[in-house]
């Protein structure tokens, strides 16, 4: 089987490796497809807070049972699977509360174990016993399956910061997050939605499916919005969300930040006005599972913001950090 290595940052090795075999406890997955996002690309191009390497990345996974090892119930072989990534202990303080995705003693697929850019992937036994293989509701594609985890995490958020239909909400960055974000807000009930990005080809997207888009975000006015969400790693756009909001507003804070410190009078904002700022980092198993059931239902992904690569492509893609493309699918089959 062939499996694309991290090795080093920038150097992506596609081998071919013996298959694996499943062990106790174990089950194997043929990946269909996998998602190939922005956290991918730093890992690629800078490294990432949790990664280790060699690794296999790739946290995005749908696909198809292949094999089930001995001692494993409620599993069959042909049965399709999302793989929601958090390999989380199940017994701490946060997974006893709902709050998984914070565990202690939590290993990632795709960072501190292999993941998805590999035609079969390995579930440990602690994965299998915690249900991280979700079976897919009945017809949905793996294309949709593979947007289970961007969705988990933009619910992750969303239950924090309470979407309620008279928001007025802004996103900056209308890529992957930024769109689902955009749909689950109104999918939730909230009418007034602006997004915006610098990236020209994305707020026309974002435009053509009916929010209203900004090509920058420094035009956005001042105190119009009740809630932020920054889909971006920009300080400079967390200046602009802080500025944009409301006394009281929610400003939504999802990805580590990259460049300059927070100003001063960014900071100050967050007093002045009493904004309330709500991080979130990755989503919990009971997120993903959230997920499957809006694709299968509520939330329609449009085929053609869906871009399909093959392995030979994955390297080249990898290094393009900015591009017009909202979400990338490693394709298997
Ligand atoms: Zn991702
Ligand atoms: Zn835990």
């Amino acid at each position: 089987m062939k499996r694309a290595i991290l090795t080093e940052r920038h150097k992506l090795e596609i081998k071919d490796v013996p298959e694996h075999r499943s062990g106790y406890g174990e089950i194997i997955v043929r990946t269909a497809v996998c998602g190939v996002c922005r956290t991918d690309r730093k890992a690629y191009g800078t490294g990432q807070r949790d990664l280790s390497m060699p690794r296999v990345l790739g946290h995005e996974i749908a696909g198809v049972i292949s094999e089930v090892g001995d001692g494993v119930a409620g599993y069959r072989a042909g049965d399709k699977v999302v793989v929601h990534p958090g390999l989380f202990c199940g017994e701490c303080g946060e997974c006893s509360s709902g709050f998984d995705q914070l565990c202690g003693r939590m290993r990632i697929l795709g960072f501190h174990e292999d993941g998805g850019f590999q035609e079969f992937l390995r579930i440990p036994r602690d994965g299998v016993k915690r249900g991280i293989a979700i079976t897919m509701p009945e017809g949905l594609s793996f294309s949709r399956g593979a947007l289970a985890e961007p969705l988990a995490c933009a619910i992750n958020m969303a239950e924090s910061m309470r979407p309620h239909k008279d928001d007025r909400l802004l996103i900056i960055g209308a890529g992957a997050l930024g769109l689902l974000t955009a749909k689950l807000w109104r999918s939730r009930g909230v009418d007034d939605i602006t997004l915006t990005d610098t990236n020209e080809t994305k707020a026309a997207i974002a435009a053509e499916l009916g929010f209203a888009a900004r090509p920058a975000a420094g035009d956005v006015r001042r105190e119009e919005y009740d809630a932020a969400v920054m889909c971006c790693p920009s300080s400079n756009a967390f200046g602009t969300a802080a500025e944009a909001l409301k006394k009281r507003g929610r400003l939504g804070f999802f990805s580590g930040l990259t460049g300059p410190a927070l100003e001063t009078k960014t900071v100050n904002l967050i007093h002045y006005h009493e904004l309330r700022v709500f991080g979130s980092y990755g989503c919990s198993i009971e997120n993903t599972r959230s997920a499957l059931a809006l694709l299968d239902g509520k939330i329609a992904i449009e085929d053609s913001l869906v871009h399909r690569i093959s392995m030979d492509e994955l390297e080249d893609d990898l290094r393009k950090l900015e591009r017009g493309e909202i979400f990338t699918h490693l394709d298997f089959e």
